[in-house]
């Protein structure tokens, strides 16, 4: 057990104000393995102090000192990879043919934001038409920034926020999941040893009261939250409130749409991938399949074999694709799903229940519900853990109506052999991004969702904008 009263504070380890302690379980064995600081309302007065003293050195440090800071960052994550990759595992439940790949992703999302220096770079100078006169446009850094993020990519989702942060000139305070804050702590040791200096990133570990006093906090300029629409919606009228800017990544309930001319090789290989990553404990699962009427059977039951041939127990293994969900909570949750599409009378093609297959950890039954309505609530509302949905349209324009009648509009996926067709249903779809024949992702475009399932970009020179502000500079001539 590693038991932990410290905090990230100014570039040192500091104790935590807070004496409440956050266990840190093992979804996969339920043990608890460690504990944290379940910090409070004076750990984050600290780390925000701590943030806004580094804020105007940092700030005013060149994009190119900046970006090294990022690149040693990014060689410090690869050289710590495979310890990160274990804590994720041990703190998540995720299969380590995922996390493996973590600090590695990270690591270049991290050099790839470096590159984005030279957008900082260029002298914006403008004539003015109306006048005589010019104005010099400067973008400035918003400030401290606040990152919240939730527990199912405990590494990657603060990582694409700390790099823009950073690059922007911002200093930080992160808040993590309190299912997950030992990956966060061990990135700590990375910044640290990557020489970024005292105070401009800082870690309190904590809950709802943690997270409450960030978004709060009169000296925080910026939030960038991951996690649900419900607490999202609760940060956005706080940040209204403050009129201070926010970006949130909320849940989604994704499409996949399947087109009659399917590649099933292609549908073969990707599936598990589009709708069930991480144990379906991704955001843009796309979770709800969309089949032709007349294909129903066929298709329901080829997910039915996909799903269950993947293997599901210990996420150590390397062959796993499914590991437990992170806590007991989130299987209860899951299990009132399955419950819910039984009861609404969807047939479960494979799994339906939780799992009895092991004597420990969080297992659901990797499950494929086939005669879903776009009405059942399995259909309507995020479920976060491996459950697919697979559900009948008739026509094109079914199909696209059914996918856009959601609150949600994160992702989606088109199947389809045809590019021209699938991109032509893609261009109906309101969401913030889709995948043709795949998961769907590309470090270099916009990430974001819209309608209910967030506000504002991430990822390259979009999401590096969500941390800068203008001056504008007018002289008369
Ligand atoms: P999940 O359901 O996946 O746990 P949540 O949206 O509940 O997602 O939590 C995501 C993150 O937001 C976590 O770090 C959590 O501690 C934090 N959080 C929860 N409630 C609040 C709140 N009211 N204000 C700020 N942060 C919060």
């Amino acid at each position: 057990m590693h038991v932990h009263d410290d905090v990230f504070i100014g570039g040192r380890w500091v104790r935590s104000a807070s004496s409440a302690r956050i266990e840190v379980l093992n979804p996969a064995t339920e043990e608890a393995w460690a504990s944290v600081p379940d910090g409070d309302e004076h750990d984050i007065d600290q780390a925000v102090r701590a943030a806004r003293s580094a804020f105007p050195a940092w700030s005013a440090t060149s994009p190119a000192d900046r970006a090294a800071v990022l690149h040693r960052l990014a060689d410090e994550l690869d050289a710590r990879a495979a310890a990160m990759s274990r804590i994720i595992t041990t703190e998540n439940g995720t299969p380590i043919a995922e996390s493996g790949a973590a600090p590695g992703h990270s690591a270049a999302h991290l050099r790839l934001t470096a590159d984005l220096a030279g957008l900082l770079d260029s002298v914006d100078d403008r004539p003015n038409p109306m006048a005589p006169g010019h104005t010099v446009v400067r973008r400035v850094p918003v400030g401290v920034a606040g990152l919240i993020t939730p527990w199912n990519f405990p590494l990657g989702l603060i990582i694409i926020k700390l790099g823009p942060a950073l690059l922007a000139g911002c200093t930080v305070v992160i808040k993590p999941a309190p299912e997950t804050p030992m990956a966060m702590r061990a990135l700590m040791d990375a910044v640290a040893a990557a020489g970024v200096p005292d105070g401009v990133v800082n870690l309190v570990t904590g809950a709802t009261d943690a997270g409450t006093a960030l978004v709060g906090h009169p000296d925080v300029d910026k939030i960038s939250f991951t996690g649900s629409t419900n607490v999202g919606r609760i940060i956005a009228r706080t940040c209204g409130e403050r009129l201070r800017p926010v970006t949130l990544e909320l849940g989604g309930k994704s499409p996949a749409i399947v087109l009659d001319d399917f590649d099933r090789e292609m549908f073969t290989r990707n599936l598990l991938r589009v709708s069930m990553r991480n144990t379906g404990q991704t955001c843009k699962a796309c979770t709800r399949l969309l089949v032709p009427a007349h294909r129903h059977d066929e298709i329901a039951t080829l997910a039915g074999e996909i799903v269950s041939a993947a293997p599901m127990g210990d996420p150590f293994d390397p062959a796993t694709f499914f590991g437990p969900v992170v806590s007991a909570r989130q299987r209860d949750r899951v299990a009132g799903y399955l419950n819910a599409g039984h009861a609404e009378g969807a047939t479960s093609v494979t799994g339906g229940d939780v799992s009895t297959r092991f004597d420990r950890g969080f297992y659901i039954e990797p499950t494929v519900f086939s005669h879903v309505t776009p009405q059942m609530t399995i259909a309507r509302e995020e479920i976060f853990g491996p459950v697919l949905s697979v559900i009948p349209y008739h026509d094109i324009d079914d199909a696209v109506a059914i996918a856009n009648d959601s609150p949600y509009g994160l992702a989606a996926t088109v199947f389809g052999t045809d590019e021209t067709r699938a991109t032509a249903v893609a261009e109906r779809l309101a969401t913030g991004n889709v995948g043709i024949n795949h998961y769907g992702s590309n470090a270099a475009a916009p990430f974001g969702g819209h309608k209910d399932s967030g506000l504002g970009t991430e990822f390259a020179a979009e999401g590096l904008d969500a941390y800068l502000q203008f001056t504008s500079i007018h002289y008369q001539s």
